[in-house]
């Protein structure tokens, strides 16, 4: 069909929740102001999800799956874009509840999209993707609580994973001794090059945390949850914070308020689905000036749009290191 361009589809009916590889036109897709051919796209952990129904994230069908893409402005009724605008976007419920990233075409709100930053290729941005932005986040909110390296070392789990890979490179450039905990000791030289000092086997954090434990860690980006965050924070020394953004091990946080009452330790929350614009900007900015785009880059390989699934199916079974970058035209 002329005009017609390849995407994945999420559909639940009768004969179930399923995800196909199809050819679809500009009216399949969902109303927005900002027309985008996507170059590029990411496969995070919520794409996992979404592509295979392990968890509810996908809530309205029919909807191509995918929460970032870059790519180029097509078509615009938005003044701030103009047709051949380098964009990117994460976050504000695409690849959930609105059509996304994993399609040669996308069609959004010019609210949720911000042009690329400067000194990143599409490919780079999305090499960072919702993953590394988060993890930007994250170690910006340490940042704000007055967290700095002459503290104490900072701890990251999930250390392998996107977020975690991430984080490391920034929190290392930012001058922290850097404690990886990983379930895959063989990514030890991986974590390594990246920055990580320590390397710590996840198990020991992965049990039920006493109330409070021997003082290990200022700092903490999390993206594991459950006993393993709880344990973080038994750990953290006076006045330390933990920033919370996932939960590969469980929703559930099994914790005492003894780390916070008798501690002075501060939890602080990441959410990048909904950040507005000014903060938004101001991260991709961060990333683009602070993070090792050379060490990024090494954590990072691109596949083509047929291994979107296998690869989904992969990350959900802990089985992907660092970022997955897809080249929507490969
Ligand atoms: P990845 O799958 O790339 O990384 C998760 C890592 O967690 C794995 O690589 C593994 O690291 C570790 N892990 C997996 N299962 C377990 C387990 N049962 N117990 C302990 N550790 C485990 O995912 P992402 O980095 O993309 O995302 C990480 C988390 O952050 C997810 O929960 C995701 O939903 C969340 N997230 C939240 C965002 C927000 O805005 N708040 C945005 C982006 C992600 P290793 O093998 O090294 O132990």
């Amino acid at each position: 069909m002329a005009g017609d361009f390849r995407a994945l589809v999420v559909m639940k009916d009768d004969q179930g929740y399923r995800c196909e590889d199809k050819r679809i036109t500009e009216a399949d897709l969902m109303d927005g102001d900002v027309t985008v051919r996507v170059s590029h796209s990411t496969v995070n952990y919520k794409d996992g999800l979404a592509i295979t129904g392990k968890s509810p994230v996908v809530r309205k069908f029919p909807l191509v799956p995918g929460i970032d893409f870059a790519g180029t402005v097509e078509a615009s009724s938005d003044a701030r874009y103009k047709p051949g605008d380098a964009v990117v976007l994460t976050g504000w419920g695409v690849g959930e509840v609105h059509s996304g990233g994993f399609a040669e075409k996308a069609r959004v709100k010019g609210d949720w999209l911000v042009p690329l930053a400067a000194g990143l290729t599409p490919a780079q941005a999305m090499a960072i993707g919702t993953a590394g932005f988060t993890a930007v986040q994250a170690v910006m909110a340490l940042e704000r609580h007055g967290m700095t390296p002459d503290r104490g070392p900072a701890i990251v789990t999930g250390a392998s994973g996107g977020v975690g890979s991430v984080a490391i490179i920034l929190l290392a450039r930012m001058g922290w001794h850097v404690i990886a905990s990983t379930g895959r000791p063989e990514e030890a030289e991986y974590l390594r090059s990246l920055g990580a000092a320590e390397v710590i086997d996840r198990a020991g954090l992965s049990g039920p945390a006493r109330p409070l434990n021997k003082e290990r860690w200022a700092a903490g980006v999390d993206s594991v949850g459950s006993h393993t965050l709880a344990n973080l924070l038994s750990m953290t020394k006076e006045n330390g914070a933990i920033a919370a953004c996932g939960l590969a091990q469980g929703m559930d946080l099994p914790t005492s308020v003894a780390p916070f009452i008798l501690r002075g330790v501060a939890l602080l929350g990441v959410n990048s689905v909904p950040l507005p614009r000014p903060a938004r900007l101001e991260v991709w900015k961060r990333a683009a000036a602070d993070l090792d785009l050379g060490k990024l880059m090494s954590t990072t390989r691109t596949i083509g749009f047929d291994r979107i699934v296998p690869t989904a199916n992969a990350i959900l079974e802990g089985k992907v290191r660092g970022r997955t970058v897809v080249d929507i035209a490969g």
